[in-house]
């Protein structure tokens, strides 16, 4: 069976302070029963290290370049996150395809770049309010992974997935464990369709995950854990959901 999943994704918070308090927190509440991952700003990333190199629980970014290297001012590659220890990388996040208009295929180039640096992307998916109420749900998601998996090719089963309903994103409005099921089947099924490994591999799910729903969102047969926004920025609240996982 597969090892439950909670990844923190901090988007853009933090301070030295904010960030030492926060980790101190998190690791003083182990251990874990699931992988515990913290996605920080970059500037964090090396503190990040530092803090967490003795423990278990594992750290990453919130984005990378499509690019290997070179004259992208501003970008970050998949190479200098593996160099600063970076176990995961989240790629297609909703904020960056609405706020930086990046395509299902730059985003199925940035998986690609991470899986080949020894990164591991967290390639997020999810459909806007106007997408569900249209009954489009199912179609968005499918085209959205279906770039991530003819990009990958044989290292498909290499990445985690993140279900994201954009509707559910800081609003406090959780799919219920139903809704969010019923995508996760449809993305294992497609996954099932491109790897033998599909089986083995993490769908998490995103959106509003509170202390008091994340255990009924884990029970889900095809949901492997979650990935946090603002409750991963209190350490009691993102302990409680990883030992709800
Ligand atoms: P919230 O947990 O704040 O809704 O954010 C979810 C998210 O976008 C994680 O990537």
């Amino acid at each position: 069976s597969r090892r439950k999943l909670v990844v923190g994704n901090w988007k853009m918070h933090g301070s030295h302070k904010a960030n030492a308090e926060l980790l101190e927190g998190v690791l003083a509440a182990r251990p874990f029963g699931a992988d515990v991952a913290v996605c920080v700003p970059f500037p964090f990333l090396s503190e990040t290290a530092v803090t967490l190199a003795a423990g278990d629980i594992r750290w990453g970014a919130q984005d990378c370049s499509a690019h290997e290297q070179g004259a992208y001012t501003g970008e970050v590659s998949a190479a200098m996150l593996r160099e600063f220890g970076c176990r995961y990388v989240i790629v297609g996040h909703s904020e960056r395809r609405a706020y930086h208009a990046e395509s299902d295929q730059l985003v199925a180039d940035k998986a690609k770049i991470a899986l080949a640096h020894g990164v591991t992307p967290i390639v997020c998916v999810g459909e806007t309010l106007a997408q569900r109420e249209a009954g489009e749900t199912a179609a968005v998601v499918k085209r959205q992974l279906s770039a991530v998996i003819h990009t990958l090719g044989h290292c498909v089963a290499e990445m985690v997935v993140a279900y994201e309903p954009v509707w559910a994103i800081g609003t406090g409005k959780t799919a219920s464990p139903e809704q969010a099921q019923e995508v996760h089947a449809l993305l294992r099924a497609q996954l099932q369709a491109a790897t033998p490994r599909a089986g083995e591999m993490r769908l998490l799910y995103g959106g509003s995950v509170k202390p008091d729903n994340a255990a009924q969102l884990f029970a889900q047969p095809d949901i492997d854990g979650g990935l946090i926004g603002g409750a991963a920025l209190k350490a009691a609240d993102f302990a409680a959901i990883c030992r709800a996982a």
